[in-house]
């Protein structure tokens, strides 16, 4: 338990004996008027502010200020009044207390709007004097620390205010230290399984972390010393809060962010500092866009320092903070470092030289709208989350840079799937925009709207993204149906065959189950993925089609004679180079812009998104009868003979090979590409399937694209 020397042991170094004896008194006058209260924890209430005083001699804060804390509950506690505290401490100390009374009062409230409106109120409170919202500070940290007493149903509501509303205001005082003690406090109590996940990382890596900071910390030291250089290097320790707000909005592993290793040195001055700066560079080599100079160009908060991320001797990545003692202080202790450097100057004008972030917060006070008011201090308070609102008026809190889309998602699934369009404080909005804290945004659906690929580009977050991802995949499959189910029809009415009858479909599931294709929309799908053939399908209709391939002339295709496009062979084609098309695939014309005609198998993935009025009916000229080449991939057991087993069963299809490439996959197996000459998809089909036949073959697959042919080409020993 605090006792009162505590606090005379902090105060003494900086206090005068007069100011002492002035303490002495407030701390009487506060154990008389508390005397007999209790806290939530059952202790006596006089703890409290003693608690409080405390936080505020650690950031030495004057005498004035050192008084308010202890007296900083009597006006509203205890029976004591402002005439009271006048007659006894004087109107400085009396409008201090009487400040943190106005804020103690204010009803915090649970939208943004209205906690904009209370802070400025807040400020308003503090009569312009910033050691009301110092005291203030230390008042919430020391009911923070002690949250665990407080009944559980409030536990989140005060934790959530204090993480929004009280954390950005240490944080724009520059008064680091609090500002992460309040974080992680708040983390505890709002997600206690992310705070229980993290920290049992951090405590499984703890062990290994000391060994090897202490290592990379005499490098450190060794190699400053060679520069001559006098420096402290000290390790240091992220908050788990901002660890976890690092995890959410990049979407990576609490563990991948406890891996990265944080170093501070501390010089003499600012040479020193870029001298340790360069010092570290030709040690270890920089990651380049990491060095930040806030030295030459200090935060709005008054922070400096050299900030580096460098390969550390373990090829891991090693932040670098470098800072003079004055700025080290002034990050940890901020506004009020400022003042305990002017303090000896007796200035006491400049005692309340604030950061511009923070004058700009005391301006904004004329201000009558609160809307306005968010406005103005949007910026400068909330960092990295912006807090939006749903036409029912709920707030949402979105990491900065949100779209539209993110919030559908974050509202709910179906919302996003079907999100057309959204208006934006009664505007629509294109999806490219950003979301602004105090948005209102209401979604404008359509039933037969899809999330399309582009909107990946708006998309923030993890929900968003994942959502989209797997929503595009079940629309291509589902695509992929209905066009399998589309040609296949059209193909099978050509030899007169109605898909719709019954009797077909029995024979077209009986077909599929037999070919391991499960059922019905599995044989339409790999039909529509060209790995079903026509021919192998025909062949349970007994139709007694003729399949014989006519002659067998040795040219390559020439697509610009084999192809009708829009009853017209006069038209300029060329076959796309994803697809690999033969003579006999299905196949349709994609209008290009000013290079004709491309020629794609109607499955090709390529031409399922594309602008539906540039596609053209194309066919194969029948008239035509030539080879067209074509690859194929076998995977097989190694064995002797298997190559003559290939090149015997291609001849005797009266197939040419072009070229046929072996490859050890492991001890026992290979991959073999084939390029063939065949005339008809029907006869590729009779091929792959003779292929399959052989019993150490137990793959046949044939390729579309280039690429699976090159990465082949590379590491080959041709045969
Ligand atoms: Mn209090």
């Amino acid at each position: 338990m605090i006792r009162f020397n505590d606090i005379l042991e902090k105060v003494n170094p900086y206090l005068t004996s007069e100011d002492i004896i002035e303490v002495t008194k407030a701390y009487a006058y506060s154990a008389k008027v508390h005397a007999g209260q209790k806290r939530h924890s059952g202790e006596p209430y006089l703890i409290h502010p003693m608690e409080v005083t405390s936080i505020l001699a650690d950031i030495k804060l004057d005498k004035e200020s050192i008084i308010t804390g202890l007296l900083h509950d009597t006006i509203e506690d205890t029976l004591a009044t402002k005439e009271d505290i006048t007659k006894i401490f004087g109107e400085e100390v009396c409008s201090l207390v009487d400040g943190v009374t106005k804020i103690s009062k204010l009803k915090i409230s649970s939208t943004f709007e209205k906690q904009a409106e209370d802070f400025r109120k807040l400020i308003l409170a503090t009569g312009k004097d910033i050691r009301v919202i110092l005291v203030k500070l230390a008042d919430r940290l020391h009911n923070i620390r002690t949250i665990s007493y407080l009944p559980e149903e409030r536990r989140k509501v005060f934790a959530k205010e204090t993480v929004d509303l009280f954390a950005p205001l240490a944080d724009r005082l520059g008064i680091y230290w609090i500002r992460t003690e309040l974080e992680d406090k708040c983390f505890e109590v709002l997600k206690p399984n992310e705070y229980k996940e993290i920290t049992k990382i951090f405590n499984h890596k703890k062990d290994e972390w000391e060994k090897y900071s202490s290592e990379i910390r005499s490098l450190l030291e060794s190699q400053l010393e060679k520069f001559g250089l006098d420096v402290v290097v000290k390790t240091r320790f992220k908050n788990f809060y901002s660890i976890y707000r690092k995890m959410i909005k990049n979407n990576i592993d609490s563990d991948k962010l406890l891996d990265v290793k944080a170093f501070r040195i501390i010089t003499k001055d600012i040479a020193s500092c870029y001298a340790a700066l360069g010092a570290v560079h030709s040690t270890w080599k920089p990651i380049p866009g990491r060095f930040k100079d806030y030295i030459a160009l200090p935060k709005s908060n008054g922070y400096q320092s050299l900030h580096t991320v460098v390969i550390g001797p373990f090829g891991d990545k090693v932040e670098v903070q470098i800072r003079t003692e004055e700025m080290h202080e002034i990050a940890e202790y901020g506004v009020a470092a400022h003042w305990k450097y002017k303090i000896d100057s007796k200035d006491r004008k400049k005692l309340i030289d604030l950061p511009e972030s923070v004058k700009n917060i005391f301006e904004t006070q004329t201000l009558s709208n609160p809307r306005e008011f968010i406005d103005a201090i949007k910026d400068e308070l909330i960092t990295d989350f912006i807090y939006v609102f749903t036409p029912k008026g709920e707030l949402r809190e979105l990491p900065i840079d949100s779209s539209v889309i993110d919030f559908a998602y974050a509202i709910h699934t179906d919302l996003g799937n079907k999100c057309s369009g959204a208006r934006v404080n009664g505007a629509i909005v294109p999806f490219s925009y950003k979301l602004q804290s105090g948005d209102a945004i209401e979604i404008i659906t359509n039933n037969v709207r899809q999330p399309s690929k582009d909107w990946m580009k708006y998309v923030v977050t993890s929900k968003a993204k994942s959502k989209i991802r797997s929503s595009i995949r079940s629309v291509i499959s589902k695509d992929s149906e209905k066009i399998g189910r589309e040609i296949l029809g059209k193909k099978l009415a050509s030899y007169g065959v109605d898909i719709l009858d019954a009797g077909v479909l029995e024979k077209l599931r009986k077909f599929s189950t037999e070919n391991n294709l499960k059922n019905l929309e599995n044989l339409f799908i790999n039909y529509s993925l060209s790995k079903v053939n026509i021919a192998q399908i025909l062949d349970c209709f007994d139709l007694g089609v003729k399949t014989k391939i006519e002659s067998s002339q040795q040219n390559y295709l020439n697509p610009e004679n084999a192809i009708v496009v829009g009853g017209s062979t006069n038209v300029m084609v060329r076959m796309a180079n994803c697809c690999g098309a033969i003579y006999g695939d299905e196949i349709i014309g994609y209008i290009t812009v000013g290079r004709g005609i491309s020629i794609h198998r109607i499955s090709c993935k390529q031409i399922l998104g594309v602008d539906p009025t540039r596609l053209v009916e194309s066919l194969w000229d029948n008239s035509y009868n030539l080879k067209s080449s074509t690859s194929l991939r076998l995977y097989c057991n190694d064995k002797t003979g298997i190559l003559s087993e290939i090149s015997n069963l291609i001849a005797k299809h009266e197939s040419n090979i072009i070229k046929i490439n072996a490859r050890k996959i492991s001890s026992s197996k290979s991959s073999i590409y084939l390029e063939i000459l065949v005339k008809h998809a029907r006869h590729l089909s009779e091929i792959t399937k003779g292929l399959d036949s052989i019993p150490d073959v137990y793959s046949v697959q044939r390729l579309y694209g280039p690429q699976s042919e090159f990465n082949l080409h590379e590491k080959n020993s041709r045969i």
